[in-house]
């Protein structure tokens, strides 16, 4: 039994369209993602070979494969539940979005600065990466993220509440060239009621590093 599977995408792949088309949604996650969750099951077997045989000239290249397929796959799981073809906006306490108001402009002083900061940061990752809003917790703060392929450039232990793909794959088909365009687009599609769920999930869990007695 494979550790990992595909989830289901919550809506159809026509659902965030025209932000992002359906043929980018269905092979993003249709193989794109697919092709992270088998990467870490196979991985994970590699690895259980290794174990069993002793055989352990292949585990810095198999760690970094466990590292680079799961964290694909966690940061897609999160990635289609953070939008919604009823997104768009900004959380506002009206809505029931109070804390994740409050804190986005604690951390970054306002919303405008914190969309300007983790937009440059999708906007400007070198080569495959992606613009992430984490929730740190030894402060408390969000920060935001820019990580390097799906793993690199990351703070231990920081949780990912919204996700920005900023890899080729989740926009050439419709935006060619044009990144700036598809992140700028991206803020039309995202869904604050999930945010603000993650973002209490991993509140409720700020001693989950217990760095202090
Ligand atoms: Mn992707």
């Amino acid at each position: 039994m494979p550790v990992y599977t595909l989830p289901e995408l919550p809506y159809d792949y026509a659902a965030l369209a025209p932000v992002i088309s359906p043929e980018i949604i269905e092979l993003h996650h249709d193989k794109h993602h697919a092709a992270y969750v088998k990467g870490a099951n196979d991985t994970l077997e590699q690895l259980a070979e290794a174990r069993d045989k002793e055989q352990w000239g292949s585990v810095n290249g198999l760690e970094k494969n466990l590292a680079f397929h799961l964290s694909g796959h966690i940061l897609h799981s999160v990635y289609w539940h953070n939008m919604s073809g009823d997104g768009g906006g900004e959380p506002l306490a009206a809505d029931g979005l109070g804390e994740l108001a409050d804190a986005i402009a604690e951390s970054f002083g306002s919303f405008a600065a914190f969309r300007a900061q983790l937009s440059k940061a999708a906007a400007t990752t070198q080569g495959s990466g992606w613009g992430v809003l984490a929730h740190e917790p030894l402060s408390g703060r969000l920060i935001v993220e820019q990580v390097y392929d799906h793993q690199g450039n990351v703070g231990q232990g920081a949780t990912p509440i919204l996700v920005f793909d900023a890899w080729e794959h989740a926009f050439y088909l419709q935006y060619r060239n044009q990144k700036v365009d598809f992140i700028e687009a991206m803020w039309q599609v995202v869904d604050w009621q999930d945010v603000a769920r993650r973002y209490a999930a991993a509140k409720s869990r700020t001693d989950v590093l217990l760095l202090a007695p």
